[in-house]
């Protein structure tokens, strides 16, 4: 995989940026930021989350705008006792995406050996188009030319908020779309609108049922960049409930078959698909994740759900969730209640733990592997038994990726006043369907408390698992 760059914006930060450096008499203006680093396996991400504004007597704003070195100096030294990198920010008067003029080369190069020797991390550089449009890049040494700086281009700015807006750099990442095939998906949103689905790298964490059906949706609605996640093989139980899975897959790797399956019936014009056959909790599978713009969690143990929380908060990523309680009777021969909840989580919604998708201790038990313990489960209660039986059918899991995909396209769809979903609920023995947009995380929530720190939590999430070990 080649290395890519990013940056996300939370989109109060985005509001906040705009507002400074939009002037009244159009001349430009600028700033510094701190940005956490979000690393990837191959994408390097700086989630920014400070804006350090100049004061007065830190920056001449004539024509060409430039800062004075105490300016510099303060901010190179907030980023380094924050232990963070510095982002320098500046706006041009027109619309789009905004190349560098020959001055803002310089100021930029001109700061960065500096920046990366105090900070440890690259300079980030960011222009905005009048429009709101970013552009951005990080400023590494030149292997060419000794003691000199070059810039590298971001292939994408992602703002993140109620909706999703990415700003993708077209030289480096172009839309891929099949017209035909396509016509009438977009004409119900317009180009634009199919060019950004085109190039949203999605992560699909498990593929059984849900996750088959998340991953054929996408495939056919034009999505084109797919990274599966699934440890897991097909088995002949796994027929009844899952998109796309013949008799002759029974023993293969999920992300094989979902592969195959999204790379014939996909619509996009170029089709990628990375497949990463291990667990969310293991290394190469979390930094696969890190790489993506948007993660679907089509799991159902406690475990995986409070990993991909966790990437939801501390590195900006918005998770999209579902999760499907089939009740029965004692022995099993009659259906007493089937439930399904769908929930975007990450930045400014509520969390997986505070809507009570799973809990710390549950999770705990499935890092153990206690839950895959029989003799454990016999003596466990009702409430952990039920979270390993999963009693599922095919119409369930299709309502449940359905309601998923459509949270994604309201992120990306939508204008900013619809966009905002919470979470959902369907009650298949009353046949309701609610809403909760009251829900709110709890005020000592700790992935509240993490949101936008990247790599910079404090905490490791995943585990370094042995090659030998996986045999
Ligand atoms: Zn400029
Ligand atoms: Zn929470």
């Amino acid at each position: 995989m080649k290395q890519t760059y990013s940056v996300a914006l939370p989109s109060h930060i985005n509001q906040q940026l705009m507002d400074h450096l939009k002037r009244d008499d159009g001349d430009e203006e600028l700033c510094f930021a701190l940005y956490n680093p979000s690393t990837g396996a191959s994408r390097f991400s700086a989630i920014i989350d400070e804006i350090i504004l100049p004061d007065e007597g830190d920056r001449q704003v004539h024509g060409n705008v430039s800062f004075n070195p105490e300016y510099l100096e303060r901010s190179i030294q907030l980023a380094q006792i924050k232990q963070k990198g510095l982002a320098i920010i500046h706006i041009h008067p027109g619309p789009g995406f905004q190349y560098m003029s020959r001055d803002d080369v310089r100021a930029e190069s001109g700061i960065a050996g500096a920046t990366k020797s105090v900070t440890g991390l690259p300079l980030l550089g960011m222009t905005a188009g009048i429009d709101g449009a970013w552009s951005a890049r990080f400023w590494f040494r030149s292997k060419a030319k000794k003691r000199s700086y070059k810039n590298t281009w971001c292939e994408s700015v992602r703002v993140i908020g109620d909706t999703l807006k990415i700003h993708f750099n077209n030289d480096l990442l172009k839309p891929s779309i099949t017209e035909e095939a396509l016509l009438r998906t977009i004409s119900a949103w317009g180009r634009s609108v199919q060019e950004d689905i085109s190039r949203l790298r999605i992560a699909i964490v498990g593929l059984g049922s849900v996750g088959s059906m998340v991953a054929e949706c996408l495939a056919r609605t034009g999505f084109a960049r797919f990274v599966l996640i699934d440890f897991d093989r097909y088995e002949e139980k796994n027929r009844d409930r899952s998109m796309n899975v013949k008799r002759k897959h029974i023993g293969m790797l999920k992300v094989d078959v979902a592969g195959q399956a999204i790379k014939q019936n996909g619509t996009a014009n170029r089709i990628t698909v990375e497949k990463i056959p291990f667990s969310i909790y293991e290394e190469s599978a979390f930094k696969a994740a890190l790489n993506c713009d948007v993660v679907f969690s089509c799991v159902d143990r406690p475990h995986a759900r409070q990993i991909l929380n966790f990437i939801a908060y501390a590195h900006l990523i918005p998770v999209i969730d579902g999760g499907i309680l089939v009740r029965t009777n004692k022995t099993n021969t009659r259906l007493v209640g089937a439930d399904w909840k769908i929930q975007t989580v990450g930045y400014e919604r509520p969390c997986l733990e505070c809507l009570e998708q799973f809990t710390g201790s549950l999770a705990n038990l499935d890092k153990e592997g206690l839950l895959d313990d029989p003799k454990y489960m016999q003596g466990a209660d009702e409430s952990i038994r039920r979270l390993v039986s999963n009693e599922n059918v095919f119409a369930f899991s299709m309502n449940v990726a359905s309601l998923e995909v459509l949270q994604l396209l309201s992120m990306i769809v939508l204008p900013q006043y619809q966009a905002r979903l919470k979470q959902q609920f369907y009650h298949f023995t009353t046949h309701q369907f609610e809403d909760d947009h009251e829900k709110q995380c709890k005020d000592n929530c700790f992935y509240k408390g993490i949101t936008g720190l990247g790599d910079n939590t404090g905490v490791i999430m995943y585990m370094h698992i042995m090659p030998s070990l996986l045999e």
